[in-house]
């Protein structure tokens, strides 16, 4: 994601000059993006592979930015978190998701586990675990409904305090992901040193599954270390039914991708979780 913020902004002008005005003027937008309450969140379903239904959903950032329309995370998450605005937001998107849950969990929708996307800015910055204490307090959100989702990123560089940090949230009751699994060079090191629950295999595995490729091997191989971590998994970007009949020959606990439906406002995630698709 982080390195395709960066190739949209060279996109809209390769001359630096022109690069850094528009960076600011990108960086004025979003500080007024926050107050004049311009982001949105978009919810796509995680599908039960045993069953079908909905078990959860993950919160995607959209900006409705003027004169643009509905924004990317990509073109804007990059100067957010070099802007240290990203903490405004990203505490903005924890509270946000965490009100929607707890309005389809007193709806009666059945336990649903909703999933937000945490910066490691946000997470080395700002007292995060007091800020999810507080988003579950505030909402009554039951905390296994939590799940935070963390990408390889910086984690690394301070081991010691990222597994504190992770220990207090899982105090809480909370649920860690690690997102985009298989990608980053240390996805290994990051099993070896954190507790976590979850672990989303990423969709550049995905793309190209099908019986007898190699990225079936790496797929089951994920899902087989999964297994014997007694941790959850997760296939994203499940585009097809080739790919997810390929996923069904291996214990995989839930998918998640355009073939099921792409992240939804709100309203129409709720008509989503109605409709219950089974297969
Ligand atoms: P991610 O966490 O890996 O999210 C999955 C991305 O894949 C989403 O893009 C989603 O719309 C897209 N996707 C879902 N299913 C499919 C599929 O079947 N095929 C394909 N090709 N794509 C699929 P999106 O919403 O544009 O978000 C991009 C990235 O921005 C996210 O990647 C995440 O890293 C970041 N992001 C989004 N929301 C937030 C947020 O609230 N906070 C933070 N810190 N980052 C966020
Ligand atoms: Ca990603
Ligand atoms: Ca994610
Ligand atoms: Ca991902």
């Amino acid at each position: 994601a982080k390195a395709e913020g960066r190739n949209t902004l060279r996109f809209y002008s390769s001359d630096l000059e022109r690069t850094s005005a528009n960076n600011i003027s990108l960086e004025a937008d979003i500080l007024r993006a926050v107050s004049q309450e311009q982001f949105v969140l978009h919810y796509q379903p995680k599908v039960d592979l045993e069953t079908g239904s909905i078990v959860g959903a993950e919160a995607l950032l959209r900006w409705n930015r003027p004169g643009f329309g509905i924004t990317s995370p990509n073109i804007f998450i990059d100067i957010a978190e070099e802007t240290g605005l990203i903490n405004e937001i990203g505490a903005w998107v924890l509270n946000e998701a965490c009100t929607q849950a707890a309005a389809w969990q007193n709806l009666g929708c059945g336990p649903l586990q909703i999933a937000v996307n945490l910066s490691p800015v946000q997470f080395f910055r700002q007292d995060i675990v007091q800020l999810v204490a507080e988003a579950l307090r505030a909402t009554g959100l039951r905390p296994e409904c939590l799940e935070l989702e963390l990408t390889e990123g910086s984690l690394l560089k301070d081991v010691e305090r990222t597994r504190l940090t992770l220990q207090k949230l899982k105090q809480l009751g909370v649920k860690i992901a690690i997102d985009d699994f298989g990608v980053g060079y240390s996805s290994l090191s990051y099993l070896k040193n954190f507790a976590v629950d979850t672990l989303k295999i990423d969709r550049s595995f995905i793309f190209n599954l099908a019986d007898g490729t190699r990225d079936e091997a790496i797929v089951r191989a994920i899902i087989s270390l999964a297994e014997s971590l007694g941790l959850k998994v997760v296939a994203e970007g499940v585009e097809t039914d080739l790919q997810l009949g390929c996923l069904l020959n291996h214990p995989c606990d839930e998918a998640q991708g355009y073939l099921f439906s792409r992240p939804v406002p709100a309203e129409k995630f709720s008509a989503l979780m109605i409709e219950r698709p089974q297969y």
